[in-house]
């Protein structure tokens, strides 16, 4: 098959203190060179060429927990959320999600989040789920959360399992071992990055139950990922001993009541740790406690607010949603960079931070701040 080839013209890779220019040749869906600008030969023979001038081309952002089905329905049958659209999730910069259930794991169903995933899929962006729900033991598809791992492409690992919640299953230091063997052995058997991601609510134990896993288990560190973190002050500094100790700590975009993604991630800076395993997702199309649907769009408004409100380093901010969420989700560097070889998902922003183009899988599919019509 004849690869399409499209070539991002004077794009700056990185941040906007940055000066030199680039062009990224993309065939198909891969990045397959980048030069200094006007360095390459192929222009002449390039189907597509895209004009960068002025523009910052960072990797697609990567949201590891979006209720692409829909999710809520805490507040009775009428607070039910509704699918997520293609359009806001690209209109965000996000080019790959992985979808999941939620509180409700009876009404609403692993194979309608299946389907989900795939239609965004044909859509054009990137997608996976997690198996099971807010509760233990975990719904599947397969009757095995194990098989889900081995057997079907899309299962990455287990969430949103909840803990310290009075939604959860409230359960025991047993039942989340067990389930975590079996999304460990899931991993290794299908090359998956086999994590569990674990919703933390309010409760007052907050991450007690996952250092207790880490500590008194053989399972690494790394299989966790809590989420939620900065829900509030008491989570939050849990998470930053945790994080501290090596683990993956999320954080949720667009909250109010604790602490703001900004603040978070300044506070995090200022301890002088290591932000590798640090991530933040946008839980969109959830419920919001006390109404509301939470939006997608609330996760690049807080990539930006800590670029231009907070001051704050545009790379390690980017990191935090591209290259870490990947590296967590063992993607990398397939996704989470603009590296020659990498699958050609392009995020490109103006000096303002504000989205421009996105490019998914070689495909321009948004163009000066609009959608293109799919
Ligand atoms: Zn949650």
């Amino acid at each position: 098959m004849i690869k399409m080839l499209t070539l991002l013209k004077n794009a700056v890779i990185g941040p906007c203190s940055q000066k030199e220019k680039k062009d990224i040749l993309i065939a198909g869906d891969k990045i397959c060179k980048i030069s200094p600008a006007g360095a390459l030969s192929n222009e002449k023979i390039a189907d597509l060429i895209i004009s960068c001038d002025g523009l910052f081309a960072y990797p697609g952002i990567i949201d590891q927990h979006v209720h692409i089905a829909g999710g809520g329905g805490e507040q009775g049958f009428e607070s039910r959320t509704a699918e997520i659209s293609i359009n806001d999730i690209l209109m965000a910069g996000v080019t790959a999600v992985v979808g999941l259930l939620g509180a409700d794991g009876y009404t609403r169903c692993l194979e309608n989040l299946l389907a989900k995933a795939k239609a965004l899929e044909t859509q054009g962006i990137t997608t996976f789920i997690y198996s099971g729900s807010y509760a233990l033991p975990a719904v599947t598809l397969t009757g095995s959360m194990t098989k889900d791992l081995v057997l079907i492409d899309k299962v990455i690992g287990a969430g949103e399992i909840a803990i310290s919640d009075h939604r959860s299953s409230q359960p025991d230091a047993k039942s989340l071992f067990r389930l975590a063997s079996q999304v460990h052995l899931g991993g290794l058997l299908g090359s998956k990055a086999g994590v569990v991601h674990i919703h933390v609510g309010d409760g007052k134990n907050g991450l007690r139950p996952v250092f207790e896993l880490v500590e008194q288990t053989d399972l690494p560190i790394d299989e966790f990922v809590p989420t939620h973190v900065n829900r509030n002050p008491m989570l939050f500094k849990q998470a930053i001993n945790y994080c501290g100790g090596g683990g993956n700590i999320d954080l949720t975009a667009g909250e109010t009541n604790g602490i703001p993604v900004a603040d978070a991630v300044e506070k995090l800076i200022a301890t002088g740790m290591d932000l590798s395993k640090v991530t933040i997702s946008s839980d969109a199309n959830g419920s919001i406690p006390g109404g509301g649907v939470s939006k997608i769009s609330a996760l690049y408004d807080d990539v930006k607010t800590c670029i231009t409100k907070k001051k704050l380093n545009p790379e390690t901010v980017f990191r935090l949603v591209t290259e870490n969420a990947a590296k967590i989700l063992r993607l990398y560097p397939k996704k989470g960079a603009v590296k020659e070889g990498s699958d050609a998902d392009i995020l490109l922003v103006d000096s303002g931070y504000n989205v421009q183009k996105v490019i998914v899988m070689g495909k321009l599919m948004v163009n000066d701040g609009r959608v293109v019509s799919l």
